[in-house]
């Protein structure tokens, strides 16, 4: 059977709603169609999935796919399955009734994808043949290898599968790009001849943001308000760093949670599965935190710590914006930072490695070029413009004639006689009054307080100036003292120019801060907001992400284009034939709601409904009338009754079915999504009788 381009299209579009593919994309699926190995290498959110789950579709057997992490495999089934695509995974926790299940569903070809852990591989012996199998993709296929970041001795033994699986195409993708671990995966996957597909590293999407660490608490609680609803990560050095942000978070009223490897496994997979399904907003996480996350709407990543090195900072931010809509990456660059990442590294085995990879992480903090330019051609790719979404593209450093202070902070260099380090040698400068000043005495020399009319923090940009261009240096052996170099004395003595730049203004006007603080109010009634609380509810009554019920790239375009019938609805990128059957309904309903109240000049939907209930009308009398479904006016009811409007929701449940969701409650410690309830009994009281029935039981208590 010859696959054409339409036929791609047209399963891209009923499986996983899309109606184009990004860049490589096509080229890779027809590739693995034609049985070739191939080696994807594609950044973090660009898509790698589709290339084999795509393919999938065509293929008569099963695709088996090979993942690390066992949680990241109940997400990407979760996501298939909402796509309607026929899936399941394999692993060692499940009961033998379940592995059996899995073993029918193979030998009936019942499904199309299979994920496995390496380490389960073995017991899958049986079924590990041609007939059942059309297609090995193995994610993070860079785990293989000892080169790169993250070896995992399990994937060394999948060598094996291309000496089993001779005709099976063997996909391997991963995120990693350089040379040597490229060519080691292959050669340990013995698929020397694969077609390699490399995409650029580049995510426009994300905006780069560097600024000073000064008030780091306060610039990021302002983020945050100015962001409110968006997921973000902060990732902080130090365990303790974790903590105290998210508790001091917490206490400005802003939802954060701490995570990192000294929390117990219990601690951690709740907080992680509490960011994936949008109940915590904000995580304060070390490093730890993020290798098993495909959330795709994490909307911003903060650096509160520099990382050790450009690698680390590209995979971190990675995390943001892999729907592809516009995010931020905000990084806070402080020497301290630097001076402790240089302890840390002074104990470690390759040092010398090290130390280069931190000065290329601060000279990219440092920047006054195109920051992306900078992170691009550390991983090998040169761009020729400009990004234009980047801090020093969008505001370029003004430079001016910064002689005189140049000559100022040196001299006072020379007086301490390159015995202090910058914080001192600025608190003379500015004629501080304090103990490190009067102990040594050191308001008698002649520098002190020539620059006490400027602030602490621009002292501390001019001097870390000065460094970059090596008119003075740190003696990170001596206590980070700072000393003079061969440049120094041009400055000093020969009349050399020095050019300096301001610090970039970070604070606002408050009339700005009031603007902003007035529009957040009014984002909480947009239709995007009102989308996103619909998500929510459902993803929670499926137990299952909401990004996974739609991207916030479908909301959004759900909100510009205000779809209201079916044809228009799938005309939405990132709705497939089945979430137009599944979640269609409710959110053109949603949309059709939010444009009414707008037309009627607002007037409360609620009310509305609760107009005709008194009138005498039935629920689907007021459905009908109101144009909304009966579940709709169910949930007004629900409303209405929790306020203590006069509603007897009594009459719309049996008080058998009231009685049986009472013990269910019980059982269930209390849970509030609705499948588990769904679940307990036995799928036989329909969603909206258990929703009735919490509410009655929530008014009780
Ligand atoms: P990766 O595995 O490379 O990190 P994913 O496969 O998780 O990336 O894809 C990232 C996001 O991009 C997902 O939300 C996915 O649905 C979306 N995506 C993938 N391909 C397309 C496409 N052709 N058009 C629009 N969105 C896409
Ligand atoms: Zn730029």
């Amino acid at each position: 059977m010859q696959i054409t381009e339409k036929d791609l299209l047209e399963k891209l579009k009923i499986n996983f709603g899309y109606d184009s593919f990004r860049l490589e994309q096509k080229s890779i699926i027809e590739n693995i169609l034609a049985k070739k190995d191939t080696l994807v290498i594609m950044p973090t959110g660009g898509g790698k999935s589709i290339c084999f789950q795509l393919p999938s579709l065509f293929f008569e057997g099963i695709t088996l796919v090979i993942s690390p992490l066992i949680a990241l495999m109940k997400d990407q089934v979760d996501s298939l399955k909402a796509n309607g695509i026929p899936s399941t995974y394999y692993n060692s926790s499940q009961s033998s009734e379940e592995q059996q299940q899995v073993f029918d569903a193979i030998a009936n070809k019942s499904i199309k994808l299979l994920y496995v852990a390496p380490e389960s591989l073995p017991l899958l012996q049986n079924v590990l043949n041609q007939n059942y199998i059309s297609c090995v993709a193995i994610d993070e296929a860079h785990c293989i290898s000892s080169w790169g970041h993250d070896f995992r001795p399990s994937y060394k033994q999948l060598a094996f599968l291309k000496k089993t699986l001779p005709e099976t195409p063997i996909v391997a993708l991963t995120a990693t790009a350089d040379k040597a671990t490229q060519e080691d995966i292959l050669e340990q996957l013995a698929i020397l001849n694969a077609t390699r597909f490399v995409s650029s590293f580049n995510r426009e999407n994300i905006a780069l943001e560097v600024r000073p660490a000064n008030d780091r608490v306060k610039q990021i609680i302002k983020f945050i308000n100015e962001r409110s609803g968006d997921s973000g990560i902060i990732y902080c050095l130090s365990r303790k760093a974790t903590e105290q942000l998210a508790s001091k978070l917490k206490q400005n009223g802003i939802d954060a949670k701490a995570y990192h490897a000294g929390l117990n496994f219990e601690e951690r997979a709740k907080t992680q599965e509490d960011f994936i399904k949008d109940d915590t907003q904000i995580i304060c996480a070390t490093i730890a935190f993020g290798m098993g996350i495909d959330k795709s709407n994490v909307r911003w990543v903060i650096h509160y710590n520099m990382p050790k090195n450009i690698e680390g900072y590209y995979q971190e931010i990675g995390r943001a914006g892999r729907d592809g809509l516009p995010s931020q990456a905000l990084l806070f660059h402080s020497y301290a930072d630097v001076i402790q990442l240089r302890q840390f590294i002074a104990n470690t085995g390759n040092r010398e490695v090290q130390e280069a990879k931190l000065d290329r992480m601060k000279q990219f903090s440092e920047a006054t070029v195109c920051r992306r330019k900078i992170l691009l051609s550390y991983f090998g790719e040169l761009i020729e413009e400009n990004c234009g979404n980047c801090d020093v593209c969008k505001n370029p450093p003004k430079f001016f004639e910064g002689t005189v202070i140049a000559q100022k902070a040196l001299s006072a260099i020379y007086r301490l006689q390159q015995k202090e380090a910058m914080g001192t040698v600025i608190d003379v400068i500015r004629g501080a009054k304090n103990a490190a000043v009067y102990d040594k005495n050191y308001q008698t020399l002649k520098t002190y307080g020539v620059g006490s009319d400027t602030s602490w923090q621009h002292w501390q940009h001019y001097i870390i100036q000065l460094i970059n261009q090596g008119y003075c240096q740190i003696a990170f052996h001596l206590n980070n003292v700072l000393q003079l170099t061969d440049f120094s004395k041009k400055v000093l003595f020969e009349g050399e120019k020095v050019q300096l730049t301001t610090p970039v203004e970070v604070k606002k006007e408050l009339k700005t801060i009031l603007k902003e603080k007035n529009s957040k109010k009014s984002t909480s009634d947009t239709l995007f907001e009102r989308l996103r609380k619909l998500r929510y509810r459902i993803a929670q009554e499926e137990d299952i992400a909401a990004y996974l019920v739609f991207s916030d790239a479908t909301l959004k375009a759900l909100e510009n284009e205000r779809p209201q019938t079916d044809n228009e609805f799938l005309a939405i990128s990132g709705v497939g034939q089945r979430k137009l059957e599944v979640y269609g309904g409710e959110f053109m309903e949603e949309i059709k709601t939010f444009i009414n109240e707008k037309k009627q000049g607002r007037k409360d939907t609620t009310l509305e409904t609760f107009q005709l209930y008194k009138e005498g009308f039935t629920i689907d009398e007021i459905a009908d009338k109101r144009n909304l479904k009966a579940q709709t006016i169910f949930s007004h009811l629900s409303k209405l009754y929790i306020e203590g409007k006069d509603v007897s929701l009594d009459e719309f449940i049996e008080a058998d079915t009231l009685k049986l969701i009472a013990n269910a409650k019980k059982v269930l410690k209390n849970e509030i999504a609705l499948k588990p309830y769904f679940e307990f009994l036995g799928e036989k009281v329909p969603y909206e009788q258990i929703r009735v029935g919490l509410t009655i039981l929530q008014k009780k208590r």
